[in-house]
């Protein structure tokens, strides 16, 4: 259950009321999302007990959300949550592309990388450092090596990094190096991992696991939010099903879904979500369509030389059709 509190309400009235709450139910919880004090606690209060909570000074709003994904519903909170990622928005109306390869792999790569994407107007800038493959024998990733590459050529070029911790082990690591935080398919239900992210001061950009329900999805963001960070973005990245002609199956009805359930911001990754760069443009565009946030996709100099995904990233010339095609579209299109 949720509680909202009103705009400026007094540190003696926010005691009393943790005061109460607390004799109701001694888990409860309080949480500042982006500037509003909201209260929450593990289950539902009966009537009487909300009768009684409702009666208090500076209370807003008594609210019911699903159970296991709260702070992430959109039942207590209406309006589409939206930030800065220091003075870029994310979210709430502010379209996004974030862009470059699946690895970082050396300096003269990102160097290039970096350059179209300010050329392009694209504003984040990703790349694994430390990467998650399948086969043990696959590259791995630089490792802090190329966390500070992506930094040095994101600041270069006026970008912001985005780039995917895989373990606590590496998160400090990380964190020095980069703005957005990114949550991979194969982590997304790493839950101890998830309640760390909820006490670090960046965004998380989290990934849909392969075979994840929307639910369970809903419930990983809820990790990081109830452990007391509230700038999570959600990513549509494709799931399995039983069709195999495809990488992964892009579920574009999932960010209307989301939208309706979640005031979180909701990304598509037409890259991971199709396996083949000729999608990736139909796919974007779909998305963007259906209402998304933004798009993360993937961008090679030369994509047959990328040491993972090439198959899957765009060259500079599809990049920057794209990025037309984008801006075209949003100028036609209805707000959803
Ligand atoms: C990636 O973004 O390179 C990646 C590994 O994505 P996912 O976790 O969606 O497979
Ligand atoms: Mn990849």
């Amino acid at each position: 259950m949720i509680v909202t509190t009103q705009q400026g309400m007094g540190q003696v009235a926010l005691k009393e009321l943790a005061t109460v709450l607390s004799e109701l139910d001694e888990r409860f919880n309080s949480l500042n999302f982006l500037g509003e004090q909201v209260f929450f606690l593990p289950d539902n209060l009966d009537a009487q007990q909300v009768n009684e909570v409702k009666g208090l000074l500076g209370v807003a709003g008594i609210y019911s959300p699903p159970l296991h994904y709260q702070l992430a519903s959109s039942v207590w909170r209406k309006e589409r949550t939206g930030f800065l990622v220091d003075d870029i928005g994310v979210g709430a109306g502010h379209f996004q592309v974030m862009a470059g390869p699946c690895a970082v792999e050396s300096e003269s790569q990102m160097d290039a990388v970096g350059r179209k994407l300010r050329d392009c107007g694209v504003k984040f800038i990703r790349g694994g450092a430390y990467k998650p493959r399948t086969s043990p024998y696959s590259f791995q990733g630089l490792e802090t090596e190329g966390l500070k590459i992506i930094r040095e050529v994101a600041d270069r070029y006026g970008l912001k990094v985005i780039t995917e911790v895989v373990d606590r082990s590496v998160l400090d690591d990380v964190l020095y190096y980069t703005d957005v935080v990114q949550i991979g398919a194969r982590n997304m239900q790493n839950f101890f991992l998830l309640k760390e992210l909820g006490r670090i001061d960046k965004p998380v950009f989290l990934k849909r696991g392969m075979a994840a329900r929307i639910t369970e999805w809903l419930g990983a963001a809820e990790y990081i939010i109830s452990h007391g960070n509230p700038r999570v973005i959600l990513c549509e990245r494709g799931i399995r099903t039983f069709d195999t002609e495809l990488r992964n199956t892009l579920d574009v009805a999932a960010i209307p879904l989301i939208k309706s359930l979640s005031h979180l911001p909701i990304f598509a990754d037409p890259s991971h979500g199709t396996g083949d760069r000729k999608f990736i443009k139909p796919m974007a565009l779909a998305s963007m369509a259906a209402g998304c946030d933004g798009i993360m996709v993937e961008v090679h100099p030369v994509p047959a030389q990328a040491l993972s995904d090439g198959q899957q990233s765009l060259d500079f010339a599809e990049l920057e059709s794209l990025v037309k095609s984008l801006n075209s579209l949003k100028k036609v299109l209805p707000t959803l």
